[in-house]
Parts: structure tokens; sequence; C-alpha cells
């Protein structure tokens, strides 16, 4: 580490500071302590305390009595009182009392004393405020120490025992597998070196936001049982201009040296991002960056065993070179994981948390389809949250119910104060739409509805789950989806005669589809199997940009709409030939604010019958 200006600035106001502290210590503290405490007394309380037989020695000095007497707890204490004839009274009075006369009495410390205060103190004082000081300072730099100057320090980052496995992380199947040839080649990097096969440099782990990519890191490091340098790739940049070169040769040369070991870049998106950003010099710094990370990927010898795994959302951004082989030529997806792959990940976590007998993950795997790991992990701690609150030792199956519509809708709103009219077009809403999913060929069944509001801002929602987890969405699914989105609304409409705005999050969900529908997924008569929009970042909400001319971009706005419009009329007349339904089950809504998927069945066969 190169010292900096501002470092030495740093430096010197942290010295003043101790300086002054130390000035002003020598003026009111010490002079104190440099001499034991002397109480003055009066003549005559002198006398009082001699007869008391409280004084055990006295001394003639400086024109002053000096003596020393017993306090009220018996300790010895100095007094001293104002001038006074020493007569002989005095002397038998003393002699009476067994006072012992002194030639003189201490009220200056003694020299071991001083030496200790004087000389001893404030070098205590200075190293202990020195630690502080450095200590602060590795705070503020990133964890590096200031006085190893001109001399990165990467050993911060070693975690020797990550103390995760394979066993923590569930499902991922896929992506275990790949990680397991280099947990072996870890363990013995000789074998593969005898017969001169080279494993890939780097692996680059690659999925959504929580799907368990740094858990995976940290498994592979525990697996193999080596040291594992794990550093962020936000770090790199964040530090002093030309830091993160140095910082990438450091992490380097370290790992060589302790090979076989673990190199992990969290993050790489943001020091790997493309370089033809067009504005040069703008991102120098982050540039040279990855100039070093690849110069040292280069150069290191793969057989030592360092292998470098990196992880990142965004693998569309980031520079080719990085991917070429030799370098990060492995890419391993950590997806979304399945039905199975959910209640795998739920039993992990259940694990450390104590469950009634028979609580049942499988359902809430269900009800979870796309959720990631770590949020399937929050719904577990949720819900064990949930059972503290109710006051129970153990979580119930309906704690876990309640958390699953926490962690996707956030808490409910209990207070929340909504008038009796307000309701009744939420309970008609939300009707609507369960009555046209219902009534729907080939719909995901519906679980729950409920018209309690929730702090994620939704007034009253119905819940479906799907039988079977899906992979395909065909045509009809997508129009199904489309009509029981506007179901909400018509059921308004119908009995209102009016509309809300509390359609807003449908209108925008219908629109997403209808427009993927069309851009995307070519289900439209008037375009062929044409990309109209390309997926801009698959992983973190699939943003898209439109990849056509802007005459067809106004034709697409009018497929959309016919689209929805289609959808809408669907729902009107499923909603029309079943006024009695709609009414009675608006009704029930209202009274009981959430009702289950077979109440709801119930009420409807019921009518049927
Ligand atoms: P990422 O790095 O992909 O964003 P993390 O590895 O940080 O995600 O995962 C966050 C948390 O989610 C983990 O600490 C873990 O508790 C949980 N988690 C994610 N995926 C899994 C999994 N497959 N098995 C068990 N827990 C998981
Ligand atoms: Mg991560
Ligand atoms: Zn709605």
């Amino acid at each position: 580490m190169r010292e900096q200006p501002n470092q030495r600035k740093t430096l010197l106001y942290y010295v003043g500071i101790a300086a002054l502290i130390m000035l002003l210590l020598n003026i009111f503290v010490f002079p104190s302590m440099l001499q034991p405490q002397v109480n003055e007394v009066t003549y005559d309380e002198f006398l009082q305390m001699v007869q008391q037989g409280r004084v055990s020695e006295v001394a003639y000095q400086d024109d002053q009595l000096v003596f020393i007497a017993s306090g009220d707890n018996y300790r010895p204490a100095y007094f001293k009182t104002g001038v006074w004839p020493w007569d002989d009274s005095l002397t038998g009075l003393l002699l009476q009392y067994g006072v012992r006369f002194s030639a003189e009495i201490p009220t200056q410390a003694s020299p071991l004393m001083s030496f200790l205060v004087s000389f001893v103190l404030p070098m205590v004082f200075f190293v202990v405020m020195w630690q502080f000081i450095m200590r602060g300072m590795q705070k503020r730099m990133g964890g590096t120490n200031a006085l190893t100057l001109g001399k990165a320090n990467a050993k911060i980052y070693i975690e020797a025992q990550t103390g995760k496995t394979f066993a923590d992380v569930a499902g991922q199947d896929e992506a275990k597998d790949a990680l397991t040839e280099i947990v072996d080649f870890l363990h013995d990097p000789g074998k593969y070196a005898n017969i001169g096969a080279k494993l890939p440099k780097g692996a680059l782990l690659v999925g959504p936001p929580g799907t368990g990519k740094t858990l995976l890191a940290k498994a592979v490091a525990g697996e193999a049982k080596v040291p594992f340098f794990s550093i962020s790739g936000s770090e790199f940049v964040e530090m002093f201009v030309g830091m993160g070169a140095a910082k990438v040769r450091d992490l380097f040369k370290q790992a060589n040296e302790k090979a076989p070991c673990i190199v992990f870049i969290d993050e790489i998106d943001t020091i790997g991002k493309k370089r033809d950003n067009g504005i040069t010099g703008s991102n120098d710094e982050r540039e040279q960056t990855l100039n070093q990370l690849l110069a040292e990927m280069d150069g290191f010898d793969g057989r030592k065993g360092v292998v470098i795994l990196a992880a990142t959302n965004r693998p569309e951004i980031l520079d080719p070179a990085l991917l070429r082989p030799g370098r990060f030529d492995r890419r391993i997806p950590v997806e979304l994981p399945d039905l199975q792959g959910r209640e795998a990940i739920l039993k992990v976590h259940a694990k450390d948390v104590k469950m009634d007998d028979g609580v049942d993950l499988k359902p809430v795997a269900r009800a979870t389809s796309g959720a990631s790991g770590a949020e399937l992990a929050n719904i577990i701690n949720e819900a064990a949250l949930r059972a503290v609150r109710m006051g129970r030792s153990a979580v119930s199956q309906a704690d876990l119910e309640e958390s699953v519509e926490t962690v996707i809708a956030g808490y409910q709103r209990k207070n929340a104060v909504i008038s009796d009219k307000e309701k009744r077009v939420i309970a008609y809403h939300e009707i609507g739409h369960a009555l046209v999913a219902a009534k729907q060929k080939g719909a995901a069944p519906v679980t729950k509805i409920t018209i309690i509001p929730r702090t994620s801002g939704a007034l009253g929602y119905t819940m479906q789950v799907e039988e079977d987890e899906k992979v395909l969405l065909t045509r009809e699914d997508a129009m199904n989806q489309l009509a029981t989105l506007t179901g909400g609304r018509t059921a308004e409409e119908l009995v209102f005669h009016t509309v809300t705005s509390g359609a807003a999050n449908d209108i925008e969900k219908a629109t997403r589809l209808a427009r993927a529908m069309v851009t995307r997924y070519a289900m439209s008569d008037e375009f062929d199997m044409v990309a109209l929009e390309t997926v801009t970042n698959q992983y973190l909400g699939g943003d898209t940009s439109l990849a056509c001319s802007n005459e067809t971009a106004a034709v697409i706005d009018g497929l959309v709409n016919d689209l929805i419009k289609e959808a809408h009329e669907s729902a009107r007349a499923i909603l029309e030939s079943n006024m009695d339904k709609l009414h009675e089950l608006a009704a029930y809504l209202l009274e009981k604010e959430t009702i289950t998927g077979e109440e709801f069945m119930q009420i409807l066969e019921k009518q049927e019958a």
C-alpha cells in the first residue's frame, strides 16, 4: 500500500489530539496525583483528634503542623493545620496520647511514584491511543493495515473454515455436480497433473439473486478443506485510485503461496463490466482492475491448485475477455429452485427450527413457485417469529402458511381503516378473480381469497396454486391468466357500474403478459416467429428492450390491447352467467374476510347441484 497524502493528514490529526490531551493531563491531573491528599483542619479540631487518640504521627514542617491521623474508616490520612506555637503543654498532650514525633511527614510523592506517573503512565496512554487510532484507520481503509505501507495485505480475506458443506445447499444438484470435480481437484491436484489434465482455472456461478451462489462457493471451500479467499467485486473499486489493481495482484500472490486454495470473487460484474462503454477515462480505475485480473488469471499456473470462483447475476454485461477459455470458461447456472428443490431448501432450514410434529412442507413448497432459496429461508424464519409472537414453542402449519403470505405480500395491516362500502368493492373484485379462474378449464385452482390488506399495498388477493409445476406456458394458459387478471375489474363493472383504481396491479401484470405473448412468444397471428423484444437482464427482473421499428411498435401496442380486450370479454361472459354465485360468494367473503379454496368450491358447487 502506498502512503496517501490524506492518510498522512489524518495521522497528523490524531497525533495532534493525543498531544493536546497529554498537555491537559499534565496541567490538571498529574500534579494532584503526585501529592498525597492533604486535608486542612483547624487547631481545635487537631486537639480534638489527638484526644480521640486518632493521631499517630506529627511533624513541624514549613511553619505548619502536619500530622497523620486515622480517618473515619481508620485508614491513615494526612492533615495539616495553621501556624501555632509549639508549647510544652502540646508536647505533654502528644506524649500522653502516644503520638510519635517525626522529622518529616512526606507530602511529596516518592521518586518511584513520580517516575510512574510522569513517565510510565503517558507511555501506556500513548500505546493505547495508538492502537485505537490504528484500529480506526484499518476500518476506514477496508481492513488494510496502514503500517504495512507499500504493500497490500490480502490475508484478511482468508476464511479457513467456512463452516458450510454441500449438505447446507439443498437442490442445485447440477451445480453441485459441476463443483464436485473442483473439490476433487483441490483435494489432490497431483492426480490431475500426472495425467496432464488441466482443470478450468475459473468457474462462474450465474443465477438470480438469493439462489445460493455465495453459499455454494463457501460449500466448495468447506468440502475441499482449503483456504478460502473471498472478496466482493465492489471492494476492488471503492478503494483509493490505483488500489484495485494492486489488490488483485496481491490477492493472487497470496493465493499462490497458499495453494491449493479457492479465490472467490462475489458480484464480479462490478469489475468485470464490458470495457467498451465509449466514454474513455471515466472508469479507468475499474478498467485497470479488470486488466490486472485478466493478466493474473493468465499468469498463474493452474496445476498448482488455485481455483477461482466468481458469482454474478448479470452475466450478459461481463466482458467477453473474462469468459474466454483459460479464464472463466466454465459456467455453472444456479437457477431458481423447482418444486422438489424448494421442498428440500425448506427442509434444510426447518432443521434449525422447532416444528410441530405434523408439519408438512410440501404445500408450502407448492405455494411458493418462483421463490428463491433466500426467500424460502426467510419464510421459515418468519414462521418461527410468528410462533414466538403467538407465545408458542414450536412452528405450526398455520405459521408457515401465514409467513408465505407475509413474504409475498407483506404483513397484515390489521388496523387499516377501510370503509364498508370499499370493503364490498374489494370483496367483489377478489371473488371476480376467483370465479373467472374457477370457471375456466385448466386454470390453476384457487387456494385462498382474502380481503385483509397487507403492508405491500395489496387490499386483498386471490391465491392460485398450480397442481403440477409447469415449465411451459401454452397460449390457452396465457389467455386464462389474462381473463383471471381482468376478472376483478369486470366484477366491479358489473356490480357497481363504475371502475376503481384497485385494479392497477392487475392491469400492469396483464399488460406485461400480453406484451410478452406478442413480442417474445409469437402468440399473435400478425407476427411469425420474430423476436420483437429481447430480455436484457434475465436474472434481475427481466427487463426487455424493443428490437423493432417504431411502426412495428405501434402495431404491437394495438395487438396487446386486442388480447386484453378479448380476455376482458371472456371474463365478463363468465361472470354474467354466474351473477348469483358472485353475490353469494362476495357476501360470504365480506363476512369472513379470508376463505379457503375448499370453502369457495363448496359454495360454488352447492349452487350448481
Ligand atoms: P446469492 O449469492 O445467489 O445471491 P446466497 O448464497 O447469498 O445467494 O443465499 C442467501 C441465503 O439463502 C443463504 O445464506 C441460504 O440461507 C439461503 N439459500 C439460498 N439457496 C439455498 C439452497 N439451495 N439451499 C439452502 N439454502 C439456500
Ligand atoms: Mg451472493
Ligand atoms: Zn385484482
